[in-house]
């Protein structure tokens, strides 16, 4: 088959025939018909999730969804024709977190889909049959490739940080993939968004999605224009940019009995907090990991049910997927992008 291949982390996929991916006894086998493409697939390119070599080559795409071709025999409940999405953390579904629909915690946690085994840049891709969730009906595949993470992960962070009526929560990264589905959530939730981001582009689609306002994360006014639009003070700060920037900027930002929500986060990066701070506000800052397998399928629901609209502005064949990355990294993507592979 055809697949994008990493052989070297932090450079660049290469197209290439490789063997077809064989199921085993507890694995499903899928023909890939579409597979997301935004900054967390070039987070783990890059070698963010330890760059170790005995991973290589490895084929990255971690929000695939495509329809199951071959179950191995162990398999119960998944059929050959059966549309599924890639539940992208490999857990091992027994310990007390996974039982606790906290898989994202599992105890035994091996890594994830892209990176530890292989992804979805490719025609083909096995997946652990536990990593297979159903897909409603009516929903395209393109479309759908937003449902593993950036519609998930939004879904997380609302019931993480409790947001809800008479919240005003402020998106940092609210342009990319996952924050243009996080106003679409915030406002599912009954709260209001506030976009944080760079470049008109970008802040006009945070409009669309729903955003009370957007406001360029560069502007010398940044905060003034923060509170201008949150006259009753910002509840939630949410960080998909994990810098120590963006990160100081949110906390400056929060009202009193704020909560921050850190997602994205890179070796090395530390940020300052004050404890009497802290006190002095009541501020709450928690981390938020990814989504449980129950929360994917809550996620799609929402999809299907028009409550959240995916945002996927390019989408481009698997052949050409470097393009997309290209744009990814100028930060010129708005939105989600997507590949997918050439009919057979
Ligand atoms: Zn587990």
């Amino acid at each position: 088959m055809w697949a994008q291949v990493v052989h070297q982390w932090g450079q660049e996929v290469v197209y290439e025939q490789v063997s077809d991916p064989v199921p085993k006894p507890d694995e499903v086998l899928i023909r890939v018909e579409a597979c997301g493409v935004g900054r967390t697939v070039l987070n783990y390119i890059g070698g963010q999730l330890g760059a170790r070599p005995e991973q290589l080559p490895r084929i990255p795409g971690h929000e695939a969804v495509g329809v199951v071709v071959q179950a191995g025999d162990a398999v119960r409940g998944i059929r050959p024709g059966d549309s599924v999405m890639a539940y992208f953390y490999l857990v091992c579904g027994d310990c007390d977190f996974c039982r606790q629909s906290h898989e994202p915690l599992c105890r035994n946690f091996a890594g994830n889909v892209g990176v530890a085994r292989d992804g979805g840049y490719a025609e083909y891709l096995v997946l652990p049959a536990v990593n297979a969730l159903p897909l409603p009906g009516g929903i395209s595949p393109v479309q759908a490739t937003v449902i593993p993470d950036a519609v998930a992960t939004p879904l997380h962070v609302c019931r993480r940080a409790s947001i809800g009526p008479g919240d005003v929560a402020v998106i940092f990264g609210a342009g990319g993939g996952v924050g243009i589905h996080m106003i679409q959530m915030v406002r599912v939730f009954g709260a209001d968004p506030i976009a944080v981001d760079l470049g008109e582009p970008k802040l006009q689609a945070a409009r669309s999605a729903g955003a009370v306002a957007a406001i360029d994360f560069t502007a010398p006014d940044f905060a003034d224009q923060v509170r201008r639009a949150a006259p009753r003070g910002a509840t939630v700060a949410i960080d998909f940019v994990g810098q120590p920037d963006t990160l100081a900027h949110a906390l400056e930002i929060l009202d009193r009995r704020g909560r921050l929500v850190v997602l994205t986060t890179f070796p090395g990066v530390m940020f300052p907090v004050s404890p009497r701070q802290m006190v002095l506000t009541e501020l709450t800052i928690m981390g938020s990991r990814y989504a449980s397998r129950w929360e994917v399928a809550q996620a799609a629901r929402l999809v299907a049910e028009g409550k959240i609209t995916p945002v996927v502005s390019e989408v481009v064949p698997l052949a050409e997927v470097g393009r997309l990355h290209d744009r990814l990294r100028r930060g010129l993507l708005v939105g989600r992008g997507a590949v997918v592979p050439a009919p057979r």
